[in-house]
């Protein structure tokens, strides 16, 4: 990871600008100013999650609830006074208010669908586009597919019955969710058994949550061109298990432990521990592998 350093007044710097980063509203070279930093910055990720936490409860409440419309237009117009503050404001908004923020820009349909709104979207889309910067291609695509089902979709309602998985993934690879259950520690549940298409790839993909909200994904896609984390990131292996090699790589906030398994690559991602995550990925790689060496694909 690249560290660069940056002062507090660098820091203070990067929070004024996070509410409009949220709202997509800053010019390429800064969002992606903001990105660096974020990536550099545990602090700032986290001021930066929380407002993006704000915001999704809002969102959330803006799904349940109506508001008369003059109370709407009266927020708005507080809302443009006072754009600096606004994330203040909208902390101690109304439930009844966030309806206006979400339809005053016409964003319902679209949060409907995926429960974020297309700014939100874009910024995320722009972090994920900005992690090559930081780890290798292959690694990458684990980061990726975590962040854009697990995180930032949260498509994660309920835990998910062996009859959606057997529909999700085919006879084949169905049993797949039944290792990865089996490994986990029992205060998880799978919430998501799918594959899922995401810049060019095809992937496989589980997401269990812990009981304190921590998400854990393993996501499998196929190799393309020999690739592999020795050669394409030119990672080396910190651990082995019963024959297989785990890599690891961070990102600020997100470990990750990646595997070969035959024709394709594997992935443990999460937001636990470095240490945390590599015991899951411990327990969980050789018997993933054992059972990928059996898939015809
Ligand atoms: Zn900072
Ligand atoms: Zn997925």
């Amino acid at each position: 990871m690249r560290v660069i350093d940056f002062g507090e007044a660098s820091c203070r710097r990067i929070r004024d600008y996070l509410d409009s980063y949220l709202s997509g509203e800053l010019l390429v070279e800064t969002n992606l100013e903001v990105q660096r930093h974020l990536q550099s910055c545990p602090a700032c990720c986290q001021e930066f999650r929380e407002a993006a936490e704000i915001r999704r409860s809002l969102r959330d409440a803006a799904r349940r609830e109506q508001t008369p419309a003059g109370l709407q237009a009266r927020i708005h117009a507080g809302i443009r006074r006072d754009r600096k503050s606004r994330r203040r404001l909208l902390v101690g908004m109304s439930i009844a208010a966030s309806v206006l923020v979400a339809i005053s820009v016409g964003w319902i349909a679209t949060i409907r669908i995926s429960g974020h709104a297309p700014h939100e979207l874009m910024a995320q889309e722009m972090y994920i586009s900005s992690l090559p910067e930081f780890v290798g291609a292959v690694t990458f695509l684990g980061f990726a597919d975590h962040l854009h089902c697990g995180v930032y979709w949260k498509i994660l309602q309920h835990d998910i019955h062996d009859a959606e998985i057997l529909d999700e993934l085919g006879t084949e690879l169905a049993p797949l969710a039944g290792i990865f259950r089996e490994e986990l520690p029992d205060d998880y549940e799978i919430r998501l058994a799918h594959r899922c298409k995401y810049r060019g790839r095809t992937y496989i993909h589980f997401v269990a949550r812990r009981e304190d909200d921590k998400l854990v994904s393993l996501v499998l896609t196929e190799r393309v061109d020999g690739e592999s984390f020795r050669v394409t990131d030119g990672l080396l292996p910190v651990s082995e298990v019963l024959g297989a090699e785990i890599f690891g790589s961070s990102i600020v906030g997100y470990h990750l432990a990646g595997f070969e398994a035959g024709r394709y690559v594997g992935f443990v991602v999460s937001d636990l521990s470095g240490d945390g995550n590599l015991a899951l990925a411990q327990a969980i790689v050789p018997e993933v592998r054992a059972f990928m060496s059996g898939v015809e694909g």
